[in-house]
């Protein structure tokens, strides 16, 4: 059985399912390494929600400054070609350093990195990014606005988010929380609420093998100009995750996603904001973006050792067959 919609509640696929720590025991850092996680399982089928995507995030991407773009979360790569595409030089970071090796292997382009870090330690210095982009991630954040500080400390002023979440209420959560009552009424416990008709402006999905939140369309537009955003172009699909829809063409849902962007209740919002403060100018040469997560000293990434030390802190930093291990958790 395979649940492929927009909302939360894939996690409970039957390919998909895992057991990790809940969340009430975890380090305030603690990010899922999304570990045995199963892509091709979940995005089988799906070919309507990619092309959607691949179309709104080529749109987005064309008004941003592509100088050098850091992708966060690249999973396996599903986006990476369209983000690539748009940028001189590119940037892939994932906290599992096997989907890295997946990408490695696929693409070929000549200013190409990639690299393994915790998106809490990006481990790059400030105005490092003209751009940078986040897809399906957002809704993994047990801490939001540490995540959104260290994305705009790396852009540089002026530089672009591109960024997908998904909201709530919606008709995801609302199917979701259908399903939860239908379905799985013997998971449905003293703990489960609906998400949908949930008041907080943040609220975790139960139940749910990942840690993964919803957020409410305010929160989200807060957390924006807290952080330093402003949103200049906005973007809604997920319609076309789901069967009843299965005969409607791509190209409506590629209309849909900009014509219709402020429906309420669509599943997935794609936003494109620009950094509209801060000081400094992007980092010129490419090399000297990269800093020790845990000291934020500058360091140079020798392709050639196995691994490296620190030389202010003692972080040590592998090279795992030219990916580099940045991955930085506090005790
Ligand atoms: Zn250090």
């Amino acid at each position: 059985m395979h649940l492929s919609q927009p909302g939360v509640m894939w996690y409970l696929s039957d390919g998909l399912t895992m057991r990790e720590q809940s969340s009430d025991e975890e380090h305030p850092d603690a990010i899922s390494t999304f570990e045995r996680f199963d892509f091709q399982s979940l995005w089988r089928g799906r070919e309507k929600v990619i092309s959607t995507e691949r179309f709104i995030l080529t749109s987005l991407l064309s008004r941003t400054d592509g100088r050098r773009t850091l992708e966060i979360g690249t999973g396996e790569g599903r986006l990476s070609g369209v983000v690539q595409l748009n940028s001189q030089e590119y940037v892939g970071t994932d906290i599992n350093l096997s989907f890295l090796n997946r990408i490695s292997r696929s693409c070929e382009n000549r200013k190409m990195r990639l690299l393994a870090s915790n998106l809490y330690h990006l481990p790059f210095r400030d105005n490092s990014f003209t751009t940078v982009v986040m897809i399906r991630v957002f809704n993994f954040l047990s801490r939001p606005e540490s995540a959104m500080r260290e994305i705009t400390r790396v852009l540089a002023p002026g530089g672009s988010l591109v960024m997908s979440y998904n909201p709530k209420p919606s008709i995801a959560t609302f199917i979701d929380d259908l399903k939860a009552i239908l379905r799985y009424s013997s998971m449905v416990g003293d703990n489960w609420k609906p998400v949908t008709f949930s008041t907080g402006d943040a609220v975790r999905i139960h139940p749910s093998s990942i840690p993964a939140f919803s957020f409410s369309v305010r929160y989200f537009a807060r957390l924006m100009s807290e952080s330093g955003l402003a949103a200049v172009a906005e973007s809604a699909s997920g319609l076309e995750d789901y069967r009843f829809v299965d005969r409607l063409p791509d190209e409506l849902f590629q209309k849909m996603a900009f014509s219709l962007y402020r429906m309420p209740m669509m599943p997935t919002r794609f936003v494109l904001a620009r950094k509209i403060n801060g000081s400094g100018k992007l980092i010129m040469e490419a090399e000297s973006i990269y800093c020790c997560p845990q000291c934020q000293s500058s360091i140079r990434l020798d392709d050639a050792s196995t691994q490296t030390f620190c030389g202010t802190c003692g972080f040590r930093r592998d090279n795992c067959q030219g990916l580099p291990d940045l991955r930085y958790f506090p005790d």
